[in-house]
């Protein structure tokens, strides 16, 4: 963009793109939008329902939230959300109840949404890209930064913004950072209708979630709207684990199954995750015997603190930014990122000002990321731990009375 005079560029629009419709990108764009500042919004998916949504996310009150706020989105996410999915139940393995928390009725600190809730009340009138890859991002060119596309086209951009999550295309052209494995794996699976079809167990997971947590294991199952619940079991183990069960699934339930798990065969998944959480009460289990589709999701995690040399006309936002062990912060944080960097983009009338204003976001990112990112990574190791009971008492630290 060129300005002969800083009178002439506040009417000049920046050329700004941001990779990635997440809630990091969402949220950047509509704030965008609120402040009449053009962006262009590229997703790879092809249309916003082309792959389940996933689960359900509590918005904190100074961080989600405090995002829509600035999109002028808080009274509808009020209407949509769930207060009462705030309750948190923890159990013994052998299903003692050890904790049973429940919010107040105007309890408003982390109500809960369903992702796909949340899309759909971010996208509203935003015109997306979708269908259209990003493979490469090279700052500095003449024209601005080249984005290039898999389908082989190019455009220029006064700013790029990745908000394309942790296998980012555009976090090379600033950082030569790549995500780690954690040593926790994660298992997806789903109950659908629970009411009707699973009393006992919508019953078990109450209004909000149920958690019970082993040595080095546990198991989390989270109430969505309309009947969903998600189960997610969590274990320490390589990351190979499942083409060599004999050394990570207890031997005792081991007898007649084959030495290599197929992650695609539910039926398998399901048999290998039961003689992993053997022993553990029947109704536990049961979370697990009635699940659907199983999804596997080693958990991958970006050094903590991640900084990088400011890039003109590039940065990063949520968890391209700062991939975390997923313990309730990293949509919030992406949120807030979000719409941080919108609030700064629209206020900068000219070039410099915009660079300016990137640069001073990206200092209060990273230390506040920062921040997180040392708490969920002592989380992780509290909640899947060789010491179940570190998990209550970092869960009696956290929780108010
Ligand atoms: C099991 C689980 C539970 C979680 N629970 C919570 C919770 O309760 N609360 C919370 O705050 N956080 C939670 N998180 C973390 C949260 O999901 C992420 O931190 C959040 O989704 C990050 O948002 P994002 O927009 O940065 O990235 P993403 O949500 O990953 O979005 C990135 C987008 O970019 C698109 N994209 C990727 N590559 C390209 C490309 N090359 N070109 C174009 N588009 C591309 C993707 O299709 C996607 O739409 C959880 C995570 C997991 C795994």
């Amino acid at each position: 963009m060129h300005c002969l005079s800083k009178i002439q560029c506040i009417y000049v629009r920046h050329r700004i793109a941001v990779i990635g419709g997440g809630p990091a990108g969402l949220t950047f764009a509509r704030v965008l939008h609120r402040h009449d500042h053009p962006v262009t919004v590229i997703e790879r998916d092809p249309a916003p329902d082309a792959r389940p949504p996933g689960g359900t996310l509590d918005l904190h009150e100074k961080l989600g939230q405090l995002a829509l706020s600035k999109a002028g989105l808080l009274a509808e996410f009020q209407a949509l959300s769930r207060p009462e999915g705030q309750a948190m139940r923890i159990l013994d393995t052998d299903g003692t109840v050890l904790r049973d928390w429940r919010p107040r009725p105007d309890d408003r600190a982390n109500p809960e949404i369903d992702r796909g809730q949340l899309r759909d009340l971010l996208l509203g009138p935003l015109d997306v890209r979708w269908g259209q890859r990003v493979t490469e991002v090279v700052p500095g060119t003449r024209d601005g930064v080249l984005v290039h596309f898999a389908d082989g086209r190019q455009e220029t951009f006064d700013l790029v913004v990745g908000a394309d999550g942790a296998r980012s295309r555009v976090r090379p052209a600033v950082s030569a950072a790549t995500p780690h494995y954690t040593g926790v794996t994660l298992i997806e699976t789903s109950l659908d209708d629970v009411d009707t079809r699973h009393p006992d167990l919508a019953r078990l997971i109450g209004d909000g979630s149920v958690a019970v947590y082993g040595v080095n294991r546990a198991l989390v199952a989270q109430r969505n709207s309309g009947g969903h619940v998600k189960v997610y079991a969590q274990f320490r183990a390589p990351l190979d684990w499942h083409t060599d069960l004999d050394r990570h699934v207890n031997q005792n339930r081991r007898a007649g199954m084959d030495a290599s798990l197929d992650l695609a065969d539910a039926d398998a998944v399901r048999s290998s995750l039961l003689a992993m959480f053997d022993g553990w009460a029947a109704p536990v289990l049961d979370l697990l015997r009635h699940g659907t589709a199983f999804v596997h999701r080693p958990l991958y995690v970006l050094p903590v603190s991640h900084t990088w040399t400011h890039v003109p006309g590039v940065t990063l936002l949520g968890d391209a930014a700062h991939l975390m062990p997923p313990l309730g912060v990293g949509a919030n944080l992406a949120m807030l990122e979000g719409a941080e960097l919108a609030e700064s983009v629209a206020a900068a009338p000219g070039p410099g000002d915009l660079d300016e204003g990137v640069r001073a976001f990206e200092e209060q990112m990273w230390a506040r990321a920062g921040r997180w990112a040392k708490i969920t990574a002592v989380g992780l190791e509290r909640l899947v731990s060789p010491d179940p009971a570190e998990a209550l008492a970092l869960f009696d630290e956290v929780q108010p009375s």
